[in-house]
């Protein structure tokens, strides 16, 4: 039995894990894929504190899971299968997990644009990661899909990559307002606003053209689709209830279950950045119990 058993290993839980082991509880973490979480597809992380230059995210990844184990953290890579809130256990294919506090920290993953032609050309021309998959685009043409951080991020990434790369948003203004439009105003980007794909056109298989819904077409030999990210809740669906997709919770990470907390990209909240997602993570287990 455990004190705390955080699932997730982004900065989230991550963080939990630190707050948690360091004050002396028994503190299990689990992650199924990479530590670090979301901040693992960032190329580099400019609005951390303490790193004027930025750093890379899975660099910020590798560090806050070693700070975790310094504390004295048990962090296991291991898929959780199933939870039950009710009983606080998780299991994976490994063993079954039980504790008196859950934190919920699954993040999130990238929203699809839902346009024909997407589900059938990821890998073959569509992608939801700029840093993973850019290198295959090294001097051809792309887009960019969105509006948001992640979209303008992106199209810097790939300008350096690519030999054009054109934003689309579907309005006529970017989230980051000026300052975004300022970020890609390079040679070699092309922003279009009020540009929305309707569908994705291919040729033997691949990639080769983005149909907008005004009747325009645009040759790409790749697309970045950036328009948000969907909360990873399914193995908490009908235990408890969402809001948009998202858990609930009070300012202390309480969720309507009574020792489960959630952090992080998972919860609804104003502000999904890591300082936000960190900030979660030592809230929830710093309630004394
Ligand atoms: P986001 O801020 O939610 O932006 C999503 C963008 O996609 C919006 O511009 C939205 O358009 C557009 N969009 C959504 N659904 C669409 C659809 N069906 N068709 C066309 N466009 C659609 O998501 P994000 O850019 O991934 O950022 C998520 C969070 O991470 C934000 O808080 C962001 O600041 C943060 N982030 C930070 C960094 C960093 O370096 N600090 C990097 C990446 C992300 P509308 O504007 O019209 O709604």
């Amino acid at each position: 039995m455990y004190d705390t058993i955080i699932v997730g290993g982004g900065p989230a839980g991550l963080t939990a894990a630190i707050y948690s082991a360091r004050s002396g509880k028994k503190t299990l973490l689990l992650e199924g894929g990479a530590f670090g979480g979301q901040m693992t597809l960032t190329e580099k992380i400019e609005n951390y504190p303490a790193f004027p230059a930025g750093i890379a995210g899975p660099e910020l990844g590798r560090l806050m899971r070693e700070q975790a184990e310094a504390m004295g953290a048990e962090v296991r890579r291991e898929k959780a299968k199933e939870i039950s809130l009710k009983d606080k256990t998780v299991a994976t294919r490994k063993g079954s997990y039980a504790a008196q506090r859950l934190v919920l920290a699954m993040g999130a993953y990238p929203r699809p644009l839902g346009v024909k032609g997407e589900k059938e050309l990821v890998g073959a021309g569509v992608s939801y990661c700029a840093v993973c998959d850019g290198g295959f685009f090294r001097d051809k043409t792309v887009a960019v899909i969105g509006g948001g951080d992640t979209a303008v991020h992106d199209c810097e990434y790939l300008s350096r990559l690519c030999k054009k790369v054109y934003l689309l948003h579907r309005r006529s203004v970017l989230r980051g307002g000026d300052a975004a439009l300022a970020r890609i105003s390079l040679p070699n980007v092309e922003f279009m606003p009020n540009s929305e794909a309707a569908e994705f056109t291919s040729e033997s298989g691949r990639l080769n053209g983005i149909l907008l819904k005004d009747g325009r077409s645009l040759a790409v030999d790749g697309v970045f689709v950036a328009v948000g990210a969907l909360p990873r809740t399914e193995l908490v669906e009908g235990q408890i209830s969402l809001d948009e997709g998202y858990i609930v919770t009070d300012e202390r990470m309480r969720t309507e279950i009574e020792g489960v907390f959630a952090v992080g990209d998972i919860r609804k909240k104003p502000l999904r950045q890591v300082v936000t997602a960190a900030a979660d993570g030592a809230v929830a287990v710093s309630e004394s119990y």
